[in-house]
């Protein structure tokens, strides 16, 4: 009976602990649950709610991408980053704590963070910015970067969805070029600043160009050069020279455009004061010189005066620090990988 007695209340005791365990468990449980809920939260609130420690920037303008990362971003993962880390010391240092909203405001909607960054850089503009800022320095900067060429090539089906009239399409008769529209009015800022500068007389003479009308423009060129070839493999290969396939033209983006003040695009434009007002400058504008005469066994194409091509302030201004072409700078920022 002892025995059975000590086993009963042995049994008892083993009831009290099991069901205490249970209760330890069921309270981890509980805190593993609530912990993971809370996680959760944060990760899926806006990245505000986690960059900001003031609490102020839910509705405020997060620090700007062109401002920030492009004094020191090597690659896109960490420009994202970069971009919300100084906007915390400043409020950490000294800013008041609702400093955000009391910066100035350049055009409603735009913050003030385009106008730190041309002041970080000592970027100095004739013209009246204000009208052009939110174009020239996209709120994406990586919508823009992206090679197209033949190893990345663009859809036959491809048309961007944001084509504007370009204003400096040259009037002679031809059709009105267009561009996409942050190219458009980046373009209009880049001219009109030209305009000060003595470039008064370039004109865009081509644009976007759409696949079938660059799969036009690559066959006319191979019969019109056929004589001077065996095969048309080999007058194909003369004609890359100087033209794309379709698919692998730039032109296609609507982010590019030739402009000059000759009668047909030919190097000796890069002689002129125009020209190399516009090849110094344009990067100020968001604009980069896409073939240059130094990197040709890099671009495959041939040296290109004419041939401007819109990646945002951010990216032109980065390359022209680093004296990269587009190429270079894609495999840089790791999109590529050569
Ligand atoms: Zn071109």
């Amino acid at each position: 009976m002892p025995g059975k007695q000590q086993s009963r209340r042995t049994g008892g005791t083993s009831i009290y602990i099991a069901v205490a365990l249970t209760i330890l468990a069921l309270g981890i449980v509980a805190c593993i649950l609530a912990l993971t809920i809370s996680g959760c939260h944060s990760d899926s609130g806006t990245p505000a709610d986690v960059s900001f420690p003031n609490g102020s920037a839910a509705s405020d303008p997060v620090i700007s991408e062109a401002g920030e990362s492009s004094s020191g971003a090597s690659d896109g993962q960490t420009s994202d980053h970069e971009s919300a880390s100084p906007s915390s010391q400043a409020g950490e240092i000294s800013l008041p704590e609702e400093s955000h909203s009391d910066l100035p405001v350049l055009i409603e909607g735009q913050p003030a963070s385009a106008m730190r960054f041309e002041e970080s850089i000592g970027l100095r503009y004739q013209i009246d910015m204000n009208p052009y800022e939110q174009y020239v320095n996209p709120e994406d900067p990586m919508e823009y970067v992206f090679l197209v060429n033949p190893a990345h090539t663009l859809g036959s089906d491809y048309v961007p969805e944001d084509l504007v009239d370009c204003a400096y399409t040259r009037k002679d008769g031809r059709k009105m070029q267009q561009l996409r529209l942050y190219a458009e009015k980046a373009l209009e800022a880049f001219m009109a600043e030209g305009a000060l500068n003595g470039v008064t007389n370039v004109t865009v003479t081509s644009a976007y160009r759409s696949y079938s009308y660059q799969d036009y423009l690559f066959n006319h060129y191979v019969e019109q050069n056929m004589s001077k070839f065996k095969t048309r493999a080999d007058c194909e290969k003369y004609v890359l020279t100087f033209s794309t396939k379709p698919g692998t033209s730039e032109h296609q983006s609507g982010l590019c455009c030739d402009m000059h003040n000759l009668s047909s695009a030919q190097q000796s434009f890069a002689k002129k004061p125009e020209a190399k007002w516009l090849a110094e400058n344009c990067w100020r504008f968001g604009f980069i010189l896409r073939y240059p005469e130094d990197k040709e066994e890099i671009t495959k194409i041939i040296y290109e005066p004419w041939h401007f091509r819109f990646v945002g302030r951010e990216a032109a201004t980065e390359m022209h620090d680093l004296g990269m072409c587009l190429d270079e700078y894609c495999v840089y920022l790791g999109m590529y990988d050569q």
